[in-house]
């Protein structure tokens, strides 16, 4: 009989997981929602939201042999998990990939996909109402939005504030460099080093004001993009869970949280040592997927190769379909390449072909 491995999270990393070991255990993969929803395309979606009939996809198709849940996992355990409506599950291996949150209207919340598009379209009816934006936050998301913003609608006054000294703080200064000069040449203001403290909301755009701010024009909206909180509620009735700065749940060199044997967590809720990205998931899950094999197969973890994070911080931010910059993870400083690159690899289509079809509907995406 095949053994039974419960995946908790159906994000890039779960689904991706899943997709992994569907052939060779019993896979049940335990998601909040009905849909996945492709968040990398949600920043373009503000300004074209004929994106989401795309980017919105349903877990039907996902696994041949395995089946996905709809649920919402309240504690795990090594063994099994239990659900919010008090049924368990019971299962040899146990993987957590809860993510993360990030403001609207970005990512969906728990409770399903239709709140993220109609925030999405509310997002794009107050952006073609104003003529002036301010983008709160110069990480990945602010500076992928002020280029969305500022190619789809040259005419708009798109302001980028950040109390980092940088954009896209945590990655390579050349990177940085690269994409500032871009986004001015778009006309884009950047306003760095400079704390915005009086925010409306942080949680959701608005339109409104920043007092106090040098551009604090009425009527503007207002996108605050200040970075992904992760989803770590399972963890915390586990005694032994241990959190980092950004509250992602501490697991040793297999990727085990809280001293757990058969119980591991991946992606943005699980402090690995790479950045919350789906680059670094690329690198996690086909590790994972040979350290549950083996695990199956009656070996135990610690005499397998613990996880190694990538060795510098890769990331493609595109500006717009055309321009952008990014860092390839190779080498030991990672590689900058320009729009030419991040446009063929990202900026084009964003991936939404690719992840259609490893969801199944790759035909539907013509
Ligand atoms: C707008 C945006 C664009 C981005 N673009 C990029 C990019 O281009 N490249 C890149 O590398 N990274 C990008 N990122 C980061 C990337 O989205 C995250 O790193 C990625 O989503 C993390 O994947 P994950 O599987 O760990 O978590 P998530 O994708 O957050 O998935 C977690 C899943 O778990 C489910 N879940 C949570 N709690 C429970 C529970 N208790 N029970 C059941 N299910 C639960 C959720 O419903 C969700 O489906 C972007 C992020 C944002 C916000």
């Amino acid at each position: 009989m095949m053994k039974r491995v419960i995946i908790v999270g159906g994000g890039y990393a779960g689904a991706n997981l899943a997709r992994a070991l569907d052939s060779r255990a019993e896979v049940c993969l335990v998601e909040a929602r009905e849909h996945f929803v492709h968040n990398v395309a949600a920043i373009r979606s503000v300004v074209d939201p004929s994106l989401l009939a795309k980017i919105v996809i349903p877990y039907d198709r996902l696994l041949r042999r395995g089946r996905v849940r709809q649920g919402i996992v309240a504690s795990a355990f090594d063994g099994g998990v239990m659900l919010a409506d008090g049924a368990t599950i019971e299962g040899d291996i146990v993987i957590v990939a809860t993510g993360s949150h990030y403001a609207r209207p970005f990512k969906p919340t728990l409770h399903g996909a239709r709140a993220f598009e109609d925030g999405v379209k509310a997002a794009h009816a107050s952006l073609l109402a104003t003529d002036r934006v301010t983008i709160v936050g110069a990480g990945a998301v602010g500076v992928e939005l002020a280029g969305e913003i500022s190619t789809a609608h040259p005419r708009k006054r798109v302001t980028l504030v950040s109390g980092a000294s940088t954009l896209m703080p945590g990655y390579s200064a050349k990177l940085a460099r690269s994409l500032e000069a871009q986004l001015r040449a778009k006309g884009v203001a950047i306003h760095l080093s400079t704390r915005v403290e009086s925010l409306d909301a942080t949680d959701s755009p608005y339109l409104g004001t920043l007092p106090g701010m040098p551009y604090a024009a009425e009527n503007q909206l207002i996108f605050p993009a200040l970075g992904a909180r992760p989803i770590t509620a399972i963890f915390r009735h586990m005694p032994a869970a241990y959190f980092d700065a950004q509250g992602r749940v501490r697991v040793d060199a297999w990727l085990r949280p809280a001293g757990a044997q058969r119980l591991f967590a991946l992606g943005d809720a699980a402090a690995t040592g790479d950045p919350m990205t789906i680059v670094a998931i690329t690198r996690q899950v086909p590790w994972l997927a040979k350290i549950i094999a083996a695990t199956l197969a009656g070996e135990s973890p610690k005499s397998l190769p613990a996880y190694v994070p990538w060795s510098s911080r890769g990331i493609l931010v595109p500006l717009g379909p055309r321009d952008g910059a990014s860092m390839l993870p190779l080498m030991r400083d990672g590689v900058l390449v320009g729009n030419w690159t991040t446009a063929l690899i990202k900026g084009r289509e964003l991936f939404i072909p690719r992840y259609r079809k490893e969801f199944g509907y790759a035909r539907k995406c013509a």
